[in-house]
């Protein structure tokens, strides 16, 4: 672990790792990375690898915990031992379990469970690498599992943290301002801004959590628009599979067409002689046909010849004399 900075924020502006302090961390992230999985996607955020994966909606057992009237939502946060410096202990511990219980909450509000009674829908994230913001890039990377499982919401949702250095707010931590920073406020928010999940970490005054906010909102308004280029990406590409396959489909029935015309022209085209000719084949093959059956009568003949030429040899006839005789 770093010791901490004299300074987060140089006489620029900028931070630690060159960002300004409303720029989030690079962020790129794939869907449907997981072939098993109904849903699932693969984000990378600043250092952060997180994967998501999204089973269901499905029978929920056992039965009694079904929910009458809507779908259970089960959220599983959980940092791979070899994701941190020091190793992790595997296994559920305090923290993976609350983040897990904020981050189905934060899930909540947005999918629309009354469609399916006795359903449950598990969203699995796996921190692969952590580097400040795990939680908030396991939602997002959450979001668009769901979405890739085609789970019906009201919108997306986005997560990002805004924390304080050097008494300046700023926007998504990095690791060494999520260390020793003087606060961490992770939030998730749809698309409507409407807040899904708010923790804090850390003292901010009244008029600075209000200005958190809003410069939390504007973080998620850029990943969202990440997370809406992904989806596109992705039905784009499928768009153009469908387009090549139509386009194959004509060229096929083209195919099909053309070979039915020339079929046609060869029919009309055909004289009496080509008839004629395939007659004398037919014919010819109906020798052939006869001559085998011919050749197993002659090879059947030949075995009755062999038996003749053979009985007398055993001498069978004999026998009843050697009978009379040994009598
Ligand atoms: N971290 C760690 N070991 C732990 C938990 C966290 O090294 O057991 C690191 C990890 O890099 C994580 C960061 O500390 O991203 C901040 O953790 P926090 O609990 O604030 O959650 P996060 O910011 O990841 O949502």
């Amino acid at each position: 672990m770093s010791d901490k900075p004299e300074k987060f924020i140089d006489e620029k502006g900028l931070r630690l790792d060159g960002r300004r302090v409303n720029e989030i961390r690079p962020m790129k992230m794939e869907i449907g990375v997981l072939s098993r999985a109904d849903g699932s996607c693969y984000l990378e955020w600043g250092k952060n690898k997180v994967l998501a994966a999204v089973y269901g909606p499905r029978e929920l057992h056992p039965r009694r915990l079904q929910k009458a009237d809507s779908a259970l939502i089960r959220y599983r946060y959980n940092m791979a031992a070899f994701s941190v410096e020091d190793r992790i202990r595997p296994g559920p511990s305090r923290r993976s379990i609350e983040i897990s219980k904020v981050s189905r909450e934060a899930f909540e509000p947005v999918v629309l469970t009354h469609l399916y009674p006795g359903a449950v829908i598990d969203v699995f994230a796996e921190v692969l690498q952590a580097d400040a913001g795990t939680r908030t890039a396991a939602i997002n990377a959450a979001s668009m599992a769901l979405a890739d499982a085609g789970i019906p919401m009201k919108g997306l949702v986005s997560a990002c943290a805004v924390g304080k250095v050097d008494g300046q707010l700023v926007l998504d931590l990095n690791k060494p301002e999520d260390n020793y920073g003087d606060a961490d406020i992770p939030m998730a928010m749809t698309s409507e801004g409407e807040i899904t999940l708010l923790q804090m970490d850390g003292d901010v005054t009244q008029e600075e959590f209000k200005q958190a906010v809003e410069l939390c909102k504007e973080g998620c308004r850029q990943i969202l628009e990440i997370q809406k280029e992904t989806l596109k990406n992705k039905f784009t590409k499928l768009e153009e599979v469908e387009v090549s396959d139509e386009e194959e489909d004509v060229d096929v029935s083209a195919l099909v067409e053309s070979t039915l015309d020339s079929l046609e022209e060869d029919e009309t085209s055909e004289d009496v002689e080509d008839i004629e000719e395939e007659m004398e084949v037919e014919d010819l093959e109906d020798v052939e046909a006869e001559d085998e059956v011919e050749s197993v009568e002659d090879q059947e003949d030949s075995f009755r010849d062999v038996d003749e030429v053979e009985i007398p040899e055993n001498n069978d006839e004999d026998v009843p004399e050697d009978d009379e005789e040994t009598a």
